[in-house]
Parts: C-alpha cells; sequence; structure tokens
C-alpha cells in the first residue's frame, strides 16, 4: 500500500475528548473516528488490526473444534422472556419495535439464541460436544459508554457457547477456551491474567474466569498472591474474617446504659474520634433496597460493603442500592449515620459480615438521632438473618489460598468464561436423548473477547511518547518503506524496488511515497506504531545500506541493500511464530 493513497490521517494535537491514552492514539494515528458516544468507524489501519485480532481467534476456536457461524444481530423479544431476562437486562438493553408492533432488541449477548438453535436441532448424545461461535458487534446502551473503543456502546466480540452432556464434559470444554484464551492473548502480545470472576448477570453454577490486561487505566481491580497462584477480580475475592485486638467495654453514664450521647456525628470517623475508639470497634450499618425488600448489611466500621457479595448471599435482586435518605427516615424515624440492627422492626432483614460476630464490645447507631449504642454484641442484642462474607477486600487481606499477602493491580477485561451449568438449557428446555433414550438436559459454557477492546488494551500497553508500538501479531502492516528525498532517482527506485520484495515475499509493507520531509514521515510512522521501519537516504546508499529501525527498541542498524529485505522478512517470521 501507498501512504499517498492510504486514508489515514493523523493528528499532531491531542484530541481534548478523549482520556486515556488507548483513545488518544487510536483518534491521532488515524485508526478510528467517532460517530456518537460509544459508536466509532474503523478507518482502514484500524480495521486491519481488528482483522488480525479476530484471525487469531479464529484459528485458537478452530484449533480446539470452534465451528464458526452467524446469528442475527435483531432478535425477537419472546426467547428473552422464556429465560426472564428481557426485564433483566434493563436500560443496557437497546429495543425497538417493527412495523406491526413486534418487540425485538439489537444483541447484548446470544445464549437465548443459540440455545434456542440447539433444542431444535440437536437430538443426540452423539452430536455433542458442540462449541459454536460468531465475531461479531455487540449492543449495549452503557450507563457510561467512555476511553473510546475501551466501552463501547456498538462493540465487536467473539461470543463461543459449549454444549455438553454433563458436568465432566463440560468442564473439559471450559479448560480447553481457558487454554485458548491463553494462546490468543499471548499471540496478540499481551501482559494477561486469568482472575477468578463473579458471574454476575450471566448466572451459572459453574464457575468463571476473567482475562485482564493488566494496565493502570483498567477500570477493573484485581488482587493476586505473590506465592501462589491465586487471583481474583475484588467484587469476587474472597475475604476470611481477621481478627482485630478487642477494645475494653465503653464506660457509660449512668453505669449500665450502654446509650451514649453522639452530637452531630454521622460518619464512622466522627463517631470513633468522638467515644475515642478504633473504627475497628464499630459496626457500620448500611440500609439497602432489593426489589421491595429492605436489608441492613453491617460490616466493621474500617470495612467497606462488597455489593455484588451482598446480592449473591442475599438475592439475585434485579435492582439492588443503597435505601435513599427519605426511605432510611420513614422507615426507622431517624437519619442513615445513626442506624443501627438493634430493636429494628422484624421484616428489615439483617445480613452481616463474617467479622461482626467476632466483635467483643461494639459501636452502632441507636437508630435515634444524635445517640450511638455501645458495648453492643451480635447474637445477644441483635440477630443476624444471615452472616456471609460480604465484604470488600483490601490489599492487607491474607490470601485465602494460603494466607500470603495479596497484591493489588488495575485491569481491563479482555474475555471471560463462564461455565452456566444448566441455567439456560433448562429455562429453554435444550435436551438431548442419551445412549438408553432418556432425555437429558445439556450443560452449557459461553465464552466471550472483546475483540475491540483488545485492541484498546494492546496500546494501552504498547505506547511511548511518540506513540503506539504494535506487536508485530497485530500490527496494521509489519513494516515502512521510507524514502528520504523523492528528487534522488536511485533512492527512489532502490525504495520501489524493497517494496517490491518486501511484498512478494509476504511482508505486509507500506510505502511512504508522499512528497514530504523525513521529519513529517518518521513521525507518522512512530506514531502508527509500524514494528519495522526502512529508511532509504542518498549517504547511506552510496555505500550499499539503508536503515533498519525498530520501533520497540528504538535501534538502528545498517543494512546491505540486497540483504534487508531476508532480514525483515525473518524477523516478523519470527515474532509472529513466538
Ligand atoms: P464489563 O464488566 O467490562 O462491562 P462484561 O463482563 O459485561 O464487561 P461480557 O458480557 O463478559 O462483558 O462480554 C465479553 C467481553 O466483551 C468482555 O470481556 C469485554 O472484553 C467485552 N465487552 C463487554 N462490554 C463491552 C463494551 N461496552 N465495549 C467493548 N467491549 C466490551
Ligand atoms: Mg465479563
Amino acid at each position: 500500500m501507498k501512504v499517498s493513497e492510504l486514508l489515514n490521517p493523523t493528528l499532531r494535537e491531542v484530541p481534548a475528548e478523549a482520556e486515556v491514552v488507548s483513545h488518544q492514539l487510536m483518534l491521532r494515528a488515524g485508526f478510528i473516528r467517532k460517530v456518537a458516544g460509544g459508536i466509532y468507524t474503523y478507518l482502514p489501519l484500524g480495521w486491519r488490526v481488528i482483522r488480525k485480532i479476530e484471525q487469531i481467534i479464529r484459528e485458537e476456536m478452530d484449533a480446539r473444534g470452534g465451528q464458526e457461524l452467524m446469528m442475527p444481530i435483531i432478535q425477537p423479544a419472546e426467547i428473552w422472556r422464556e429465560t426472564g431476562r428481557w426485564d433483566v437486562y434493563g436500560p443496557e438493553m437497546f429495543r425497538l419495535k417493527d412495523r406491526h408492533n413486534r418487540e425485538f432488541c439489537l444483541g447484548p449477548t446470544h445464549e437465548e439464541l443459540i440455545t434456542d438453535l440447539v433444542r431444535a436441532e440437536v437430538r443426540s448424545y452423539k452430536q455433542l460436544p458442540l462449541l459454536l461461535y460468531q465475531i461479531q458487534n455487540k449492543y449495549r446502551d452503557e450507563r457510561r459508554p467512555r476511553f473510546g473503543l475501551m466501552r463501547g456502546r456498538e462493540f465487536i466480540m467473539k461470543d463461543l457457547y459449549s454444549f455438553d452432556r454433563d458436568p465432566e464434559s463440560c468442564q473439559i470444554s471450559y479448560r480447553k477456551m481457558y487454554e485458548a484464551y491463553e494462546r490468543v492473548f499471548s499471540r496478540c502480545g499481551l501482559n494477561f491474567r486469568a482472575v477468578e470472576a463473579d458471574a454476575g448477570a450471566i448466572g451459572g453454577s459453574g464457575g468463571t474466569h476473567e482475562f485482564m490486561v493488566l494496565a493502570d487505566s483498567g477500570e477493573a481491580e484485581v488482587v493476586f498472591c505473590s506465592e501462589c497462584s491465586y487471583a481474583a477480580n475484588v467484587e469476587k475475592a474472597e475475604c476470611l474474617p481477621r481478627p482485630v485486638r478487642a477494645e475494653g467495654e465503653i464506660k457509660c453514664q449512668p453505669e449500665g446504659d450502654n446509650k451514649v450521647y453522639t452530637p452531630e456525628c454521622r460518619t464512622i470517623e466522627q463517631v470513633a474520634d468522638f467515644l475515642k475508639v478504633k473504627k475497628s470497634s464499630l459496626i457500620k450499618t448500611l440500609m439497602y433496597k432489593g426489589d421491595d425488600k429492605y436489608l441492613l448489611v453491617l460490616v466493621r466500621g474500617d470495612r467497606e460493603v462488597n455489593e455484588i457479595k451482598v446480592n449473591n448471599a442475599l438475592g439475585p435482586f434485579i435492582n439492588l442500592r443503597l435505601a435513599t435518605t427519605e426511605e432510611v427516615e420513614e422507615l426507622l424515624n431517624c437519619q442513615p449515620g445513626f442506624v443501627g440492627p438493634v430493636g429494628i422492626p422484624s421484616d428489615i432483614l439483617i445480613a452481616a459480615d463474617l467479622e461482626v460476630p467476632e466483635m467483643k464490645a461494639a459501636v452502632c447507631g441507636a437508630n435515634e438521632k444524635d445517640y450511638h449504642l455501645v458495648n453492643v454484641r451480635c447474637g445477644q442484642d441483635f440477630m443476624p438473618r444471615v452472616v456471609h462474607d460480604l465484604r470488600l477486600v483490601t490489599p492487607n487481606d491474607p490470601c485465602p489460598q494460603c494466607g500470603a499477602k495479596l497484591q493489588e493491580a488495575r485491569g481491563i477485561e479482555v474475555g471471560q468464561v463462564f461455565n452456566l451449568g444448566t441455567k439456560y438449557s433448562e429455562a429453554l428446555k435444550a435436551t438431548y436423548l442419551d445412549e438408553k433414550g432418556k432425555e437429558q438436559v445439556c450443560h452449557m459454557g459461553c465464552y466471550g473477547i472483546g475483540v475491540s477492546r483488545t485492541m484498546a488494551a494492546a496500546i494501552e500497553q504498547n505506547y511511548d511518547e511518540n506513540g503506539i508500538i504494535w506487536p508485530m501479531a497485530i500490527a496494521p502492516y509489519h513494516c515502512i518503506i521510507v524514502p528520504v528525498s523523492l528528487k534522488d532517482e536511485q533512492v527512489v527506485s532502490t525504495a520501489e524496488q524493497l517494496y517490491r520484495e518486501l511484498k512478494d515475499i509476504g511482508v505486509e509493507t507500506v510505502y511512504d511515497d508522499r512528497d514530504e520531509r523525513p521529519g513529517v514521515k518518521f513521525k507518522d510512522a512512530d506514531l502508527v506504531g509500524y514494528p519495522l521501519r526502512v529508511t532509504i537516504g542518498a549517504k547511506a546508499l552510496a555505500q550499499g545500506k539503508v536503515e533498519l529501525f525498530h520501533r520497540k527498541t528504538g535501534t538502528v542498524e545498517l543494512v546491505e541493500v540486497d540483504k534487508i529485505s531476508s532480514l525483515v522478512k525473518s524477523i516478523v517470521d519470527s515474532s509472529l511464530n513466538q
């Protein structure tokens, strides 16, 4: 490809709307253009990167028996009603009606549709296992579309669904996909980690892992163990109760009264300061509303509630949220800062974190303005209905597997694998007949990769102040040829000859034939991030040499003209075979 013919509009300035590096560089390097919030056009170079990531995914899926198919983006509401997800999905789902007023959505995912297909087409155990996948646009009306391709409203996903006879064979499919994902992200040149995760709205019983590209701009927080293989999303990470040294009972006036005056003390800090106790001696009480139920969630004062754990332990709720000040006031006749578990109406469910029953003499709200209770004990002064791990992990927590120190990192979720069990196959009656002719329910897995998000994540891990540094396997082209001057005939003819040679031996090459200053061409080449640049200048050429520049290391070597093509080819081949 000649640069003069390529639609590659580069920008010198950093676009104001782009917060993260990948978004800035994709706009500057002419890879994408915005159409609406979270909706983009891929320009030719951007699309080449996408196609390469897709190709790597295809190869790894096919190598494990995956069969590619294509389902429609538009899906009828009825099938979503069968699993109940038409209502559960909420405002993230793009919904539309046809001219007959029939309801449809733009597919945010395809569990329903694929299960519908399989229930119609699969009869016998002989047809299983089945691994079916597609690579396609998905639609989610995200609350906060942002960071360019990282969180789009239209984005590209590979989604594979596995159908197996039983849990054991389903686990084999899961393992296969887990390994395929490791291969995909390694081949894309990414530094990633698989972490235990929460199943969220997709649900299912059999466990799930997220594949995280480690980067400071990542929206997800993960913890991992420095000693063993444990790694988890903080949403999921298990917390063991950790003892604190008990403080003595608080003396009250008059003696025996456990209600103390705490004027205007609404926060944990204010109460701890006022009573001169540690935050870990306080019970933090938060009121939540889930569907139409109210719950009090209790954690130690120095802890944070993990709402996902609350939802898993007590729900699932379609809409779990903190109760509003008005709701708290109406129910308990006091403000949220003074709420506590003692003496509340019995229809409000109390759920306590594992650490709360360990507290010897705790402080909590008295359900009365400006008052707290002291020397409170769980099990004596109040009785939680549920005691469960409900708190958010901290970096000081020990590894739940080996007890060593946990470390924190941020990650970009590029893929997730789920063992769904029979959640969808039961709801949609995807069954098969076993050897004895008995009807059995299929065991399912689903496995997604964010193709467009992977492109963004690759940039977040591979850039410098001059631009993108593409890993060879997903670079839009491997090599760019830059003649320093178009006036020197020998320079131009050598450049053109190398361009032909490289193309002929299968190196993806662009030729910067523009009549621009060399500085401009170098800047563009660095910004776009071609892994290799061959520069042809009169001086070196007089000695029969050209310059080879490695984008990643910044090193330059002088190479003889008749050796450059085979050298470039061998560099490309060896990095693709890694
Ligand atoms: P997130 O938690 O980031 O919203 P998710 O867990 O809802 O993602 P999945 O349903 O697991 O996403 O989808 C599979 C993959 O699709 C994700 O691992 C991610 O890489 C990608 N993905 C999901 N939502 C988006 C989005 N809005 N924009 C780009 N990629 C996305
Ligand atoms: Mg996910």
